[in-house]
């Protein structure tokens, strides 16, 4: 059988290797009791350490929890033990969309559209949520059954605290042949216009099946790049090539941006922008809540997500694996406090606090959405001025924790309520933690043990 499994890793089942990085393998799995796939990045923490690995991994990990699109691989989960990190992923099971333009040799204009389509909505969905790839090339797009791309191997990737005080990113890094002029200059570079003549070049190739650029050394590579010395097959439609030609501009200034992508007659034939799963889980909140009924709203309330070792190690910010996470979601984004109410009454507490602050309180999913509308006439119901999400893990029979995330608005706002309901509710602030021994999490699981 293809997907056999054999060795067992805490609830997951494992298979086959699907392919081995620099640093990691990553083997196939199957979740035990749900018997769904996923794809586990196996990297060795001493490894880690000595090759100064860490960073990269921070950023993977940092990064890959913010995204949540259908076109860019799901976070799942991230574990430890003693020798061992785990980074449990979606499974995307065509592999790598450069093994399937190199089957082809090239794929049509059509067919490469869509490819290409989905390619801009991921990334330009990362440009919008300060995220910058830095490594876009088709080994690190990986195709699943259906055809569609995810993006993965978020290692260089940048975030808005790694930008210099003038704006610009300064790490001259990727790989060589889908490189942006800017990024050899070493001046800095604008991570947004990097990544796009990074689409520029996967296009190329996609369409041609050749490299637009490439030399026997780097040297020789670079002055080609930096120079634009292009070439573009005549037998591509005009518009094919127009997009690629204002794409592969060695000038950033000039250079097709986004928006200019997207309004391009080449991009737009059959375009259906693909919808991110924040969208969707908005809609879905406020459809589910405005059709759900009131015993359906009682069992939700009642039955908290039961929380395993995996998820707390990820959580709880004194563990081993915090160094791992960004510090503006352990800190900003995330909070959470143990309570010793019960998920009902939390839940309850919760509605009559926040309402009683002025906030619109909702249910779905069995989570609780808080929200403050924006008091502007402009799609008030589009753009709410906060919107925080409030879920709670069940740790032992008579201790739980609370969990509220901001997934978008006023960072004050945010804080007041956090520091509002944490205040009336909770027993322990776990953000505020750093390895005391009074935690009760600690005493009721000891996991700082791995
Ligand atoms: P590199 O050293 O190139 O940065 P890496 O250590 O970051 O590599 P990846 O490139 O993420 O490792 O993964 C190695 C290979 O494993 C990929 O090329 C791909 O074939 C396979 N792979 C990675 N993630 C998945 C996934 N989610 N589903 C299926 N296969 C995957």
């Amino acid at each position: 059988m293809k997907n056999e499994v054999k060795v067992v890793m805490g609830k997951y089942e494992l298979g086959r290797t699907l392919g081995e990085g620099g640093f990691s393998t990553v083997k196939f799995a199957r979740h035990v009791e749900t018997g769904r796939p996923f794809a586990i990045k196996i990297l060795d923490r001493h490894s880690v350490l000595a090759r100064k690995f860490h960073d990269q991994l921070k950023r993977e990990i940092g990064s890959l929890k913010q995204l949540k699109h259908p076109n860019i691989v799901r976070l799942h989960e991230v574990s430890a033990s003693q020798t061992k990190i785990y980074i449990v992923l979606e499974y995307v099971s065509r592999g790598e969309l450069y093994n399937v333009i190199a089957d082809k040799g090239r794929l049509s204009e059509q067919e490469g559209r869509r490819v290409f389509q989905q390619i801009i909505d991921a990334v330009s969905y990362c440009h919008d949520k300060g995220v910058y790839h830095r490594d876009l090339k088709p080994e690190n797009v990986l195709v699943d059954a259906k055809g569609n791309i995810k993006i993965t191997d978020f290692g260089l990737s940048a975030q808005p605290q790694h930008l210099g005080k003038d704006g610009l990113l300064h790490t001259t890094c990727g790989s060589p042949n889908y490189v942006a002029p800017e990024v050899f200059l070493n001046r800095g570079y604008d991570g947004s216009l990097s990544d796009i003549w990074s689409c520029g070049v996967i296009l190329y190739v996609i369409l041609t099946g050749d490299l637009p650029f490439d030399e026997k050394n780097i040297a020789l590579l670079s002055q080609k790049i930096v120079r634009g010395d292009l070439r573009i097959p005549k037998w591509l439609s005009p518009e094919a090539q127009n997009i690629l030609k204002r794409m592969l501009d060695p000038r950033p200034i000039t250079r097709l941006n986004m928006a200019g992508i997207k309004a391009h007659e080449w991009f737009r034939q059959d375009y259906t922008p693909t919808v991110s799963f924040e969208d969707e889980e908005e809609c879905t909140a406020i459809r589910d809540t405005n059709v759900s009924t009131r015993e359906q709203e009682e069992e939700e309330r009642i039955l908290p997500t039961e929380i395993n070792a995996f998820q707390l190690i990820g959580m709880s910010s004194y563990l081993d694996l915090s160094g791992f996470f960004e510090k503006e979601d352990a800190s900003e984004r995330k909070i959470r406090f143990t309570s010793t109410h019960s998920p009902m009454e939390l839940f309850h507490k919760v509605e009559v606090i926040a309402t009683a602050m002025g906030f619109q309180v909702l249910q779905a999913n069995g989570k609780l959405k808080v929200i403050q509308r924006r008091k502007t006439t402009v799609s008030p119901r589009r753009i709410p001025s906060l919107l925080v999400s409030a879920e709670v893990f069940k740790i032992s029979p008579s201790l739980y924790v609370v969990e509220l995330e901001k997934s978008c608005g006023d960072s004050l706002l945010y804080r007041k309520l956090c520091g509002k309901l944490s205040e009336d509710l909770g027993v322990c602030k776990c953000q505020l933690l750093h390895k005391t021994q009074s935690c009760p999490l600690e005493r009721e699981l000891p996991l700082c043990a791995l």
